[in-house]
């Protein structure tokens, strides 16, 4: 029998109903059983032993190239299961940013499923460019593919699970679980990709922050979207609905009209005469399309993904079949989604009102987090506890306070408070916070600050923020304690979000809320537009909603737009119309790129 380390998630996962979906491919409909998962974990971490030539490869990092599957799933938790750290790669990044992860991370091991064999050797044909900052350069990782050595397809086809179901035991001794944990890079929005160190406690203390929030069960059925690199797609949704016995349904590649297919198809009945929904079967509703045939009937409870999905998923619906939008309707309200999320990025308020008008009033929930500590701040489970504009409280377990980043005082006041407006660095602490940033010494330390009363220290998220009393009952209903007080209000990043023109401070997020209010505008970045006058003034950058484009929009029809809404040096004195604004794989627009493309004559 197979002896796996008693972390907590192995613990969790032996004692969830064996018989329970733990993973589905959503368009084949391929299912995985809880009772499956740990065999195949620990018959894949022997293999990875065997790849690596020794027993040990406690602290390592083996970093690998997997599509979003149930081979992602066992590839993770049999990396944690050796005590080694899991690194997972972005498949679309060019070769060139992942020879920096694998030389930067210092990599073991690049193992990769045979879709990405290609990819992978194309990665490793070159020598690693300049392996900056790491002060030696770092050999090649060995290259190891998934299907030639750790079983063929899925690990669960070979040698099945069904007899290794019974063979795996958690230690009961060796309660030693150091070494285990992942290395996430951040996205990159304000710097070259920093590699985050997150030990296998900060990831466990994450997971039952959000068990505690969002009361995740074995009932829900989480249908995941997300890139499989960031912390959004990993530990929100994958991690800890395996701690609470979920089950995670993988929809990949991302595609908008398959998402609402597939939340329609429990909701598309038959009347018995050939009809669906008063349609005849003849059009094309989820059954009749041998590509949809598969999607389970199973309603889909849980959903959380980036403002961008949500944007993209309200254009779609509008094309959908008559049948299948209605049953896509009544699979997003509020009985049958029980929680749908949106963070990594500020969710825009009329995407908000949009999904509750057609939800029939499902709210979203938006939550506040990044790469070095998890969730951070969230709102309640409980409808009123989701204000506008808000990402709301600090989640059970974690701290935070608002610090001024040029007085270094800690804020007390509500933003309103006498008058001013009061708003403050976010800074962070709690048992889900990084240990380091990997070989970068000199960026921990800039980015943690020794806590005043001896209690641990505080990482500097560089983003700010302010805090507003709120009267919508908040902290009356069911979210639970830790949703109460003052709730929190992102005005963006210190380097990026927050302009300095003419003495005056301005927060792009809250231009761009007010942008994205008006009628013409579908999407909208504000940033610093350098200037000699005003050392930097407030630029916009503008797509138009299609309607609008033939008339085309002036700086007048933007000042005059938003006369009442901002005060006169918050209105932007740069206007630019583009078709498009480039996003990365979250959703998240990096400004610095930006503005040097689109405001370069004005520099
Ligand atoms: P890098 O650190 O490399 O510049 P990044 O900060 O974008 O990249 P992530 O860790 O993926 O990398 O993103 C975290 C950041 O995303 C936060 O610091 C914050 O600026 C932003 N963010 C996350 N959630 C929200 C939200 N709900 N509203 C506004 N901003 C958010
Ligand atoms: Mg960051």
């Amino acid at each position: 029998a197979s002896t796996l380390p008693r972390l907590p998630l192995f613990e969790a996962i032996s004692k969830h109903d064996p018989d329970s979906t733990a993973v589905v491919h959503c368009l084949s409909g391929r299912s995985f059983k809880y009772a499956e998962l740990l065999p195949d974990v620990a018959r894949t971490r022997d293999r990875l032993y065997e790849a690596a030539g020794r027993p040990d490869i406690r602290g390592e990092r083996i970093a690998f190239l997997v599509e979003n599957s149930y081979d992602y799933v066992v590839t993770l938790l049999a990396i944690l299961a050796a005590r080694a750290i899991a690194l997972p790669l972005s498949p679309p990044f060019p070769p060139a940013e992942l020879q920096y992860i694998l030389s930067h991370s210092e990599a073991l091991l690049l193992l990769h499923s045979a879709k990405y064999t290609t990819k992978a050797q194309e990665v490793l044909s070159t020598p690693f460019p300049d392996p900056s900052p790491n002060p030696t350069p770092h050999p090649h990782p060995k290259l190891v593919e998934l299907s030639k050595h750790l079983g063929g397809g899925s690990f669960s086809t070979e040698n099945g699970a069904a007899n290794g179901a019974a063979q795996v035991h958690i230690s009961s001794d060796d309660a030693d679980t150091e070494g285990a944990g992942m290395m996430l890079f951040t996205s990159g929005t304000t710097n070259r990709p920093k590699g985050v160190l997150l030990p296998e406690t900060a990831l466990t203390a994450q997971c039952n922050s959000l068990i505690s929030a969002w009361k995740y069960t074995p009932r829900d059925r989480l249908l995941h979207v997300l890139p499989l690199h960031h912390i959004h797609g990993t530990v929100n949704a994958i991690l800890t609905p395996l701690f609470a016995g979920s089950t995670i349904e993988f929809l990949f590649p991302f595609n908008a009209d398959t998402v609402w297919r597939r939340f329609a198809k429990p909701f598309l009945q038959t009347n018995g005469n050939g009809t669906s929904n008063g349609v005849t079967n003849g059009d094309s509703t989820a059954e009749s399309e041998p590509k949809y045939a598969n999607l389970s009937s199973a309603p889909i409870t849980f959903f959380t993904v980036v403002p961008t999905v949500y944007t993209r998923l309200l254009s779609t619906h509008p094309t959908l079949p008559a049948p299948i939008a209605t049953a896509a309707r009544t699979a997003i309200n509020p009985e049958n989604m029980r929680v749908s999320i949106s963070g990594s990025a500020a969710l825009p308020t009329p995407v908000k009102r949009a999904w509750r008008d057609l939800s029939h009033g499902n709210v979203l929930l938006e939550r506040y987090g990044m790469t070095e500590v998890g969730m951070a701040l969230s709102c309640g489970l409980d409808y009123t506890d989701r204000v506008d504009g808000s990402v709301g409280w600090p989640l059970p377990g974690v701290e935070a306070r608002l610090v001024d980043p040029e007085t270094k005082q800690i804020v007390t006041e509500d933003s309103t408070e006498g008058g001013r407006e009061h708003s403050g660095e976010i800074q962070l602490r709690g048992a889900n916070v990084f240990r380091e940033y990997w070989r970068n010494p000199e960026a921990t330390a800039k980015e943690f600050v020794e806590g005043e009363d001896g209690q641990g220290r505080w990482f500097k998220t560089g983003d700010i923020a302010l805090r507003r009393p709120v009267s919508t009952g908040a902290g009356s209903g069911s979210s639970g304690d830790w949703a109460r007080g003052s709730m929190y209000f992102i005005l963006g990043r210190q380097s990026a979000d927050i302009i300095k023109s003419g003495g005056e401070k301005v927060s792009a997020l809250e231009v761009e809320r007010e942008l994205l209010s008006l009628p013409e505008v579908a999407e909208a970045a504000v940033l610093a537009v350098p200037s000699g006058k005003w050392g930097q003034k407030v630029g916009a950058v503008i797509v138009l909603h299609d309607a609008y484009k033939p008339k085309g929009w002036k700086p007048m029809d933007m000042r005059r737009a938003l006369r009442d809404r901002l005060a006169n040096y918050k209105i932007p004195q740069v206007l630019r119309i583009v078709e498009s604004i480039p996003r990365n794989a979250m959703g998240k627009v990096n400004k610095k790129t930006l503005v040097g493309a689109v405001f370069k004559e004005d520099f």
